[in-house]
């Protein structure tokens, strides 16, 4: 008889999971333009470099546990966004609001571990960020995606419907990652009437700094109406941290309370707290860079659309192809020809908005398909 030696089981959900497909690596030396991860194209800014640098000398010691100065400089600078009608109706946001984390997908995992328990359901909608199904999973929660309407955009009335009495959490990624598409602030309003006060609304803003639209979503605002919603914020988009890994959640105090027990103890390094400060600071400087992408996003998105291309309104740093079953085929050869773009095998290929050169490559790329 041979003896079998035991194998520690793993969880059913972990097994189960897909594998988060990061955008892909550039080689090293390799010519090519890497707009596959929505990154923010721009170098640190010198003021942040010199702050990292700075901070570098500091790493024998543990950061700041609670993220402190990082923590009371979003409460200033979120209050100092906030209009004088809000501050005057619901006072500043506070320190004791604001979690950061490492990264908003961290910090939304702990969110999820702070109120989900075995088997409630997570409705999110789909396509969307990939992070949503695994993180859901991790916590122990039940996947419910509602796919998305027309056009890329959320089903607002889909996802109230899908909410039942098992239903702990909805998220909102608005504008949609990778379809860019974003909600009015009316049609957000009128979906958190429909969901029950006990029932968590995360809306994950990670490119609120790139929205363009008229009626945009004020996730302040939304919290400040309603005591059930969550905002999730990141540094790793318009301010360009995305390999220190910074994000953060705003939240009702008792709310925020939870989040924070809930997260990893001294989750975000010295040199990332140093560097957020010190992008805050910097910020009239990085909102420049964010309108330089702006621009570069309607000329890109003309020049497709001029091709023949239908891309769905593109509220983030990115624009979605629609390329159904050629989409695996056309991101290899637009990888051959010197850009990498994020394939969703099937469905289309997500294209972030970097280089004007970048664009120039892709856009020729582009009209040998049509
Ligand atoms: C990129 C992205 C984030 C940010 O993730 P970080 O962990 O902060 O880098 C969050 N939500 C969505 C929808 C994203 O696309």
């Amino acid at each position: 008889m041979r003896y079998v030696t035991p194998r520690v089981p793993l969880r059913p959900a972990i097994s189960a999971l897909p594998a988060y497909v990061p955008g892909a690596r550039v080689p090293v030396g390799a010519a090519a333009f890497k707009l596959s991860s929505n990154e923010n194209h721009f170098p640190p800014l010198p003021s942040v470099q010199a702050a990292i640098i700075d901070a570098a000398s500091d790493v024998n010691r543990y950061p700041d546990m609670f993220a402190t100065e990082l923590t009371e400089a979003l409460a200033a600078d979120l209050t100092a966004g906030l209009s004088l009608e809000a501050l005057a109706a619901d006072g500043p946001i506070t320190p004791e609001q604001v979690v950061v984390g490492n990264g908003s997908v961290a910090v939304l995992a702990h969110i999820l571990e702070a109120v989900v328990d075995a088997g409630d359901e997570v409705v999110y909608p789909w396509r969307s960020f990939e992070a949503y199904p695994i993180v859901v999973s991790v916590a122990g929660g039940t996947s419910v995606p509602v796919p998305l309407a027309a056009a890329g955009g959320l089903d607002l009335p889909a996802m109230a419907a899908a909410v039942t009495d098992r239903t702990r959490v909805v998220m909102v990624c608005t504008p949609n990652n990778p379809t860019g598409s974003a909600i009015t602030h009316t049609a957000l309003e009128e979906f958190l009437a429909q969901v029950p006060t006990d029932v968590l609304v995360i809306v994950d803003e990670a490119y609120l700094e790139f929205v363009r639209m008229d009626d945009p979503v004020d996730g302040l605002a939304a919290l400040a109406d309603h005591p059930n919603v969550v905002v999730l914020r990141t540094f790793s988009k318009a301010y360009g941290l995305a390999g220190l890994r910074v994000g953060y959640a705003v939240a009702r105090p008792r709310l925020a309370a939870g989040i924070r027990s809930a997260t990893t103890p001294f989750g975000v390094s010295h040199i990332a707290q140093r560097a957020a400060v010190a992008s805050l600071r910097a910020k009239t400087e990085l909102l420049a860079r964010v309108e330089t992408i702006v621009a570069e996003r309607a000329r890109m998105a003309a020049a497709l659309r001029e091709q023949g291309w239908d891309v769905p309104d593109a509220q983030a740093n990115f624009l979605w192809l629609e390329l159904g079953a050629r989409t695996a085929a056309r991101a290899a050869e637009a990888t051959a020809a010197g850009v990498i773009v994020r394939p969703f095998a099937g469905e289309g290929m997500r294209v972030s908005v970097g280089e004007p050169e970048a664009t120039d490559l892709f856009v020729k790329i582009a009209a040998g398909w049509r």
